[in-house]
């Protein structure tokens, strides 16, 4: 007999407390997978409390239930508590985010449940059965691959880009809020917290960044990006880069936006000495505005720019904090 599920999952990452957008982007995701089969959606909220679950009660779902007493930050233990839940309330599908959270508790989640999981989905859709179709990027951005998710044991699991989808607004309608006990005995406490070493940078995190400078091979070596952060900083803007900038040891990981680094969709986005390879361009291609600096005016990052200024980027961008100080009268 196999398995038999009803209604759409969310699970809601929070960190100390602080529910992060990924859960409202996710929201979106399974309340048009929800309407397409005439269920509901539940969302359980992870390492957050009541106010979260309260935030998204107001996005058109029909339950957000806090598990509580979860230790902080260990995996086994969020898929133990996870797959118990399920277990017992037999949702159809399971969404999390493509994160670090996500990507370590969907497989863990996957195998506790005999599920089939298809990760980092850049978008959702049903086939004419219903069950779960996953679309994503494959061979190096050149290709979109859909992945029919077969599940016959357990519930479909899906992973979803972070910003792949826009944040649910209020709709009104109240869903109900819960709390229940988490039930970690299956974890089998292999792992467990030791400390938390908070990101001391005070560098704006791309991620969550209105604006971003990111700069490309076009530096030409790792001290070219004191010239992409003075324009930042003048900008209050984030700093990002291309893989080409991060393979080369100029900046850490966690800068780099792309398909294997982080998508983004700022309002404005500047692209200094970066070709605009298929592979950055779909990190940010959804920025609201971008503007290109670059030396050729035919790379694809010119030619997909609101602003494509041709040039020399040691020659444009002083040039261009020089104007942003002048009109800030600094
Ligand atoms: C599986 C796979 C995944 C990948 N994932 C990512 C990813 O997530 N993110 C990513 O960025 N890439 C990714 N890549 C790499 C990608 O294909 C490109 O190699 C990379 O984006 C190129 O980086 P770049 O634009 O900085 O370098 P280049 O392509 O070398 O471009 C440098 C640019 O700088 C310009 N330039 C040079 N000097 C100057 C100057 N003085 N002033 C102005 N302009 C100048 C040049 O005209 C050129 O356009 C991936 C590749 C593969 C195969």
């Amino acid at each position: 007999m196999s398995y038999q599920g009803t209604g759409v999952w969310v699970v809601a990452e929070g960190r100390k407390g602080v529910l992060l957008p990924s859960a409202f982007e996710l929201v979106t995701a399974a309340k048009a997978l929800a309407g397409q089969r005439g269920e509901g959606v539940t969302v359980m909220v992870v390492g957050a409390g009541a106010d979260a679950a309260e935030a998204l009660s107001v996005c058109g779902v029909a339950k957000a239930v806090v598990l509580s007493g979860l230790p902080e930050l260990v995996d086994d233990a969020v898929a133990a508590a996870l797959a118990s839940a399920a277990k017992a309330a037999k949702p159809r599908t399971i969404l999390l985010p493509a994160d670090v959270f996500g990507r370590s508790v969907a497989p863990r989640l996957a195998v506790l449940l005999g599920s089939g999981l298809a990760s980092d989905a850049t978008a959702l859709e049903l086939d004419a059965e219903k069950r779960l179709v996953v679309r994503r990027a494959g061979f190096g951005g050149n290709v979109t691959i859909k992945v029919l998710v077969k599940s016959p044991a357990g519930p479909e699991l899906a992973t979803v880009r972070p910003l792949a989808y826009p944040r649910a607004g209020t709709n009104g309608s109240k869903g109900a809020v819960e709390t229940a006990a988490a039930d970690v005995a299956a974890a089998g406490g292999k792992t467990a917290f030791v400390s938390f070493a908070p990101d001391t940078s005070g560098e704006i995190d791309i991620g969550a960044a209105d604006k971003i400078v990111s700069g490309g091979r076009g530096l030409g070596n790792p001290e070219g990006f004191a010239i992409v952060r003075e324009l930042a900083h003048a900008l209050g803007a984030a700093v990002g880069a291309s893989r080409a900038a991060v393979d080369s040891g100029w900046i850490p990981y966690k800068h780099q936006v792309g398909i294997t680094g982080r998508s983004v969709r700022p309002k404005l986005y500047i692209a200094l000495g970066i070709s605009g390879q298929i592979q950055h361009m779909g990190g940010m291609k959804s920025s609201d505005v971008i503007v290109a600096v670059n030396s050729d005016p035919d790379c694809p990052m010119m030619k997909a720019a609101n602003y494509a200024v041709q040039g020399d980027l040691y020659k444009v961008v002083p040039a261009l904090i020089a104007e942003i100080k002048k009109a800030r009268g600094a």
